[in-house]
């Protein structure tokens, strides 16, 4: 008989969770103005707000984190971790800033001028954000796939490379350079392929443009290109790694996500003049050059962070826990974005509440049902997220309506995932009886899912 699949670590050290009552969830939800935001965190049982910066370090990286160096100038943490990023990626040059956002600041400081055009695969809301503030835009070139949530296939993350051609064809002077998130997390933590980066790359060389990674997940997708497609299955998730980063310029890291640590990002590149660039805004908005927003020991931990996530076992441990909680949902018959992302399972309300209108936020009504029924904490990637349009204040209803659940890395156990599928499942069987959601009381101009304040609709 074959062996089971099991996690490729045990558990060295743990944290206790709390289940609540029914009662008492009503309480806090009503408190927290029916927005997982403002729950506090011990409010929560099961915590699928994000998979970022909520990962288990190992053993090796709280033990790397005694090493850390604490210098203000040249310290012997930030070579650990310059080293490694150099071993993974082959960029050169290396910034460390506090966070992903952080590194998009500083390089788009340097790099993204008003007018200008960023082409690239559905760009995650800070890259965009950091876009749109210097009134530049953030032009959208992946696959029409992406959008059907029921199409199983294997590369749903990829760039379009006729509307990247497009783009470049009518504006390649306004183009600063391209940019690819690995994975798509916008589009559901949907991988993208060897091959389209290859064809990313070969339009940017036809127009004598750079491109740039946004690459908080990319060893996840190194993992889809060695299960997935042709030709990988028998190179490591460091040859892959490598290959993959040889086809940009450059990239930008929320080492929040793969990275494996709470907190921290950087900027690498093989380009001395970006790095030249990109160096005058590191010290103002971060810090000196060799601790740019980071701890010397957090850049310890992340060297090491990195090191692990980019071997298979460890990647196959996680993958194959989001695709479990994905296979209990399918024998409920759950819908969500098919095949399951890296990070989250992204579930699709919109054909769950069909009795909630839109103007009620189906997605941000499950969100709270989930929570009342079992304490699990999951978040709206839906109608309250869109915000509303900058020009005419109408709610956006074009896009998807989704209940996001990220799992964190190496933190719950399958008996947890079992829990979250049996209690959406409790809510789906009554989806019929849910007809009323919810409706906005307060909400801020920007960014509004943050703090939003909410209201049964009676
Ligand atoms: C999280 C994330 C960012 C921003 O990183 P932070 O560390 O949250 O600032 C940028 N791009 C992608 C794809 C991300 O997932």
């Amino acid at each position: 008989m074959e062996l089971p699949f099991a996690e490729s670590w045990k558990i060295k050290m743990v944290e206790p969770i709390r289940k609540s009552t029914r009662e008492e969830r009503e309480r806090w939800m009503k408190e927290a103005h029916y927005n997982v935001f403002q729950l506090k965190a011990e409010q929560v049982y099961i915590d699928c707000i994000t998979d970022s910066g909520t990962g288990a370090m190992s053993d090796r990286q709280w033990a790397a984190m005694m090493m850390g160096d604490e210098s203000y100038a040249g310290a012997s943490s930030f070579f650990r971790l310059k080293d490694t990023i150099t071993r993974l990626t082959g960029f050169t040059y290396v910034i460390p800033t506090h966070q992903g956002r952080a590194a998009e600041n500083v390089l788009f400081s340097y790099l993204v001028k008003a007018g200008d055009i960023v082409p690239g695969n559905s760009h995650f809301d800070t890259t965009k954000g950091h876009i749109e503030s210097r009134k530049a835009i953030a032009l959208d070139c992946t696959i029409d796939e992406a959008k059907d949530t029921q199409l199983e296939i294997p590369f749903k993350g990829n760039v379009d490379p006729k509307k990247l051609e497009k783009a470049l064809a009518e504006h390649a002077d306004k183009i600063p350079f391209i940019i690819v998130t690995i994975t798509n997390n916008t589009a559901g933590g949907q991988p993208v392929s060897m091959q389209n980066l290859r064809e990313v790359r070969a339009i940017a060389d036809k127009y004598n443009k750079r491109v740039v990674f946004d690459s908080a997940r990319f060893a996840e997708n190194a993992y889809f290109i060695k299960t997935r497609e042709e030709g990988y299955a028998d190179k490591t998730i460091k040859e892959i790694t490598k290959e993959m980063f040889s086809l940009a310029d450059g990239m930008t890291m929320s080492a929040k996500k793969d990275g494996i640590v709470n907190m921290g990002g950087f900027i690498a590149t093989r380009w001395e003049d970006w790095y030249e660039g990109a160096k005058c805004y590191c010290i103002p908005f971060e810090g000196y050059l060799t601790y740019g927003g980071m701890n010397g020991r957090d850049m310890d931990a992340l060297a090491v962070g990195l090191d692990e996530n980019t071997e298979f076992d460890n990647l196959e441990t996680r993958i194959k826990q989001v695709e479990y909680l994905a296979k209990r949902l399918d024998e409920f018959g759950i819908p969500y974005q098919r095949p399951a992302g890296g990070h989250a399972i992204f579930v699709d309300a919109s054909k769950i509440l069909t009795h909630v209108p839109k103007e009620q936020f189906p997605a941000q009504t499950l969100t709270v049902e989930l929570y009342l029924e079992a304490g699990i904490r999951g978040c709206e990637i839906g109608y309250i997220l869109a915000d509303r349009d900058p020009v005419t204040r109408e709610n956006r209803f074009g896009g998807l309506d989704l209940l996001r659940l990220a799992i964190p890395r190496r933190v719950y156990t399958n008996n947890h995932m079992d829990v979250i599928a049996v209690a959406l499942k409790n809510v789906y069987d009554r989806r019929e009886q849910i007809t009323k959601g919810v409706k906005i009381v307060w909400e801020a101009e920007l960014m509004r899912h943050f703090t939003v304040q909410l209201e049964p609709v009676k």
